[in-house]
């Protein structure tokens, strides 16, 4: 059983991202394992973070959606989780992939506001910081979970079904600049410390690029984790968020910043880049080359796709579904690609900028409970 649980906190962890350019949807940890009532369990689960991923995974209808979990340290020491899941949790804040507090306070609805994500919940919140919490309209659009049991979701943007708002004006500004923490070995904030020491290859930060949105204490901004205030590192990079789309299916969205250019192929070189391996046909594995096109965005802003493949690739402009407008891209070809251009690698295999695709197009994406103990989740197996 312990086996499977690990399955299933692994396929979680895949889910996991303080990324603001990639989360979906803000959480406390600490309020989701108690869902007692969502699988009749213990009183404290952290599987349940799975059902709560799920649901809202069918909400948005696309595959592989990551939340942003932050969790009061209390939770590490919580004695109604195992301590196999407490170890998991801390692992999971070492590494950046949760952010874990000293004290909540309102840091999930801080997050929210800066980000327009909606808040996975079933309180109301009590913020005299954040009023809209409790505004009509705002609150209770009722995420199904599985075997009916209704999991909350509050939201900053209005609109129906909830989707992610625009960022805060402050939230703009805020991660406009890259943050650095005083703290040697902040995994949110920190540099990676010195690049010569012979560890500096062990030890997990997060790329200055995806920094979470630091903390605002008495409007300075402030490193959630520590509480440290954080200095002004200079102009973070900018971003641009792709999704891959097969089949009319969103499998998963990735980044490109002006950092770093990214390769997506059927399995790009060295374990970088975007691997469409695992979700294509026969037919679509022989012509799409292991690294098959490359996106760079440009600091003029401009984002090209350069063609690296065997067998060549398209751009349908526009979008367009009429194959006599697609633009052929031969091998070493580039373009510049116009707001909702689509690159096409392959016949139904396609990149574009994520804010043209609203719906993920599809009604039962993955779970991640898929590995999940039978025994304590008879309650949810379908009929
Ligand atoms: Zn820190």
């Amino acid at each position: 059983m312990r086996f499977e649980v690990s399955k299933v906190l692994d396929a979680i962890e895949a889910r996991l991202s303080t990324d603001p350019a990639l989360a979906r949807a803000v959480v406390d940890l600490s309020e989701i394992v108690r869902y007692a009532d969502l699988d009749g369990g213990r009183p404290a689960s952290s599987v349940r973070l799975g059902l709560v991923i799920d649901a809202l995974g069918r909400r948005v209808a696309e595959e592989n959606v990551p939340v942003f979990v932050v969790a009061p340290r209390g939770l590490l020491s919580d004695t109604d989780l195992t301590s196999n899941e407490r170890m998991v949790i801390r692992r999971w804040a070492d590494d950046g992939k949760v952010e874990v507090v000293p004290q909540l306070d309102d840091r999930v609805f801080e997050v929210a506001e800066l980000l327009g994500l909606p808040v996975l919940t079933r309180t109301r919140g009590d913020s005299d910081r954040h009023p809209w919490v409790n505004e009509p309209g705002r609150l209770l659009a009722a995420v199904a979970g599985e075997g009916g049991t209704p999991v909350l979701m509050a939201r900053v943007g209005r609109g129906e079904p909830p989707q992610q708002a625009d960022r805060s004006p402050l939230g703009e500004r805020l991660l406009a600049r890259v943050w650095s923490c005083p703290e040697p070995n902040c995994t949110s904030f920190g540099s990676g410390g010195d690049p010569d020491s012979p560890f500096a290859d062990m030890r997990t930060y997060t790329s200055p690029v995806s920094q979470p949105p630091p903390s605002l204490r008495g409007g300075v901004p402030t490193c959630p984790r520590h509480g440290a205030q954080l200095r002004d590192a200079g102009p973070r990079a900018a971003v641009e968020v792709l999704s891959v789309r097969i089949d009319g299916v969103i499998r998963r969205r990735f980044t490109v910043s002006t950092d770093e250019p990214v390769v997506v192929g059927r399995a790009p070189e060295g374990g970088k880049g975007v691997m469409l391996g695992q979700w294509l046909t026969d037919d679509a594995r022989k012509w799409i080359s292991r690294g098959h096109v490359q996106f760079t965005l440009r600091t003029d802003g401009n984002l090209t796709v350069q063609d690296i493949s065997t067998n060549g690739s398209g751009v349908r402009p526009g979008g367009t579904v009429n194959d006599d407008e697609r633009v052929a891209l031969r091998r070493q070809e580039s373009r510049t690609l116009a707001p909702e251009d689509v690159v096409e690698l392959y016949g139904g295999v396609q990149v574009g900028r994520s804010k043209m695709w609203a719906t993920g197009g599809v009604v039962q994406p993955e779970s991640v409970m898929a590995e999940a103990p039978t025994m304590a989740l008879r309650k949810f197996e379908r009929g």
